[in-house]
């Protein structure tokens, strides 16, 4: 029996298990399409539209720095942010999150302590009663920060591992996109991405009280609104997007739509200050758990992203390989936005079903020069593992930035 039948289930939200929720491009002018166009009503006439100038980045090969295979940890339905009790144990879920942990970490973190405290077990226990984290990603680091903030004492995380983590290797493109989620729980997950927006725009703008750096402001350019996965912010934490044609100064130009304030999350960088900043405040155990009864706490969360398939028998979780290439000996002051657009689907060379995109973020790796700027993606790969490393798509990759960019 898995461990997730044996146990009642309290409060939350996890697509496709039969849990209650809680309420509470266009075309270029030069170049082919990159995908199909938005064709929304609002978009103006090309007389209307800002021109903007953009230089390309350096694709050639001697710019061409790491390559990176990264798997997200999706959940088939919705991420489980459900809270179950065991026995004597308050057992409460945050994994699952899919190509947006980044973007949902800080609210995901913040919706599911607050499910936690709403049963009476948490409710009654003290503060210094024994916690366990058990993941040290995203998310569970940024779990436990949060239960730091709400004055408890007594956090132990506990990882089979804390480095090299998918959460150090993520792009850091603040949008919920490469999700699975059933139509009724995305509210909760619109309502978590904009609290989490509003975190890492304090961050941002300098007002966070305990990360000076970590997260930037910078345009972030998509082929439509509906691709951006952003419009349900606009009006709570986001500007309108607007319609604008990209001038890449080569002949190419590309409409697209821009978010002027989307958010760059710094993932090596903001791991690095999490760790820091709950160093003195948290107990860190490097070991694997199998059971959750043996750890000796009341109340466990449960960040185990891709670990949870096997921790928990939850076969609605799934790995969705993502490759990407570190540029290296660029111009920063060309790297300072973001691009994502998809191309369409195709097959990989061992036939798996791959959705192609290009996409680049201004990325440094923690100890890199100041010129090695810049991460160029990416694949969704479906049910990919380190089995099937599908390494031409890094070509294809690249080959496909350069078409973005009109570049032979
Ligand atoms: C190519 C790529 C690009 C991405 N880009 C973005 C982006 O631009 N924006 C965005 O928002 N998101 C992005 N993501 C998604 C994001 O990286 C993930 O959603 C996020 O990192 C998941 O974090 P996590 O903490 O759940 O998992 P992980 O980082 O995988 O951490 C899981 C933790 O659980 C531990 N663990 C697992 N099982 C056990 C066990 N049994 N016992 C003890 N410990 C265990 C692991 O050791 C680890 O510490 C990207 C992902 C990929 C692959």
């Amino acid at each position: 029996m898995s461990n997730l039948s044996r146990r009642t289930f309290i409060v939350g939200i996890a697509g496709g298990t039969g849990a209650v929720a809680l309420a509470g491009c266009a075309a270029s002018s030069q170049t082919a399409p990159v995908s199909s166009a938005a064709g929304e009503s609002t978009t103006p006439s090309a007389a209307a539209r800002e021109v903007r100038k953009m230089t390309p980045p350096r694709l050639d090969s001697a710019y061409l720095g790491k390559q990176v295979h990264c798997y997200r940890p999706m959940r088939r339905g919705a991420p489980s942010l459900t809270v179950e009790v065991d026995g004597k144990q308050v057992i409460a879920h945050n994994y699952g999150h899919g190509g947006s942990g980044w973007t949902l970490a800080p609210g995901s973190a913040a919706y599911v302590v607050d499910t936690a405290e709403q049963t009476d077990q948490v409710s009654q226990m003290p503060k210094d009663a024994p916690i366990t984290v058990v993941g040290a990603g995203v998310i569970g680091l940024f779990t436990a920060y949060e239960l730091v903030k709400r004055g408890y004492t007594n956090v132990t995380v506990v990882a089979e591992q804390f480095e090299g983590l998918t959460s150090h290797n993520a792009g850091g493109l603040l949008a919920p996109v490469s999700m699975d989620n059933e139509p009724e729980m995305q509210k909760i997950i619109d309502k978590i991405g904009v609290d989490a927006y509003k975190f890492y725009a304090s961050v941002a703008k300098g007002t966070n009280p305990d990360f000076a750096k970590g997260a930037v402001i910078v345009p972030a350019y998509f082929d439509s609104r509906e691709d951006s996965g952003l419009e349900p912010y606009v009006g709570e934490v986001m500007e309108p997007a607007k319609d604008v044609t990209l001038d890449f100064g080569n002949g190419t130009t590309r409409d697209m739509v821009v978010y002027d304030d989307g958010i760059f999350m710094d993932p090596g960088g903001m791991m690095a200050s999490l760790r820091d900043y709950l160093e003195s405040k948290v107990k860190f155990e490097q070991r694997k758990v199998t059971d959750f009864a043996d750890l000796p706490s009341t109340l466990i969360f449960d960040c185990t992203g891709l670990g949870a398939r096997e921790l928990e028998g939850d076969s609605e979780m799934v790995s969705v390989q993502g490759h990407l290439i570190m540029l290296k000996d660029q111009v920063p002051a060309d790297l300072q936005s973001m691009i994502l657009v998809y191309y369409p689907k195709g097959k990989t060379a061992s036939g798996q079903v791959v959705k192609r995109s290009f996409y680049l973020f201004p990325k440094q790796l923690p100890g890199s020069g100041p010129n090695d700027i810049g991460v160029v993606g990416g694949t969704f790969i479906e049910g990919a593992t380190p089995e099937t490393p599908n390494d031409e798509e890094f070509a294809i990759m690249i080959e496909g930035a350069k078409r973005f960019y009109g570049i032979n």
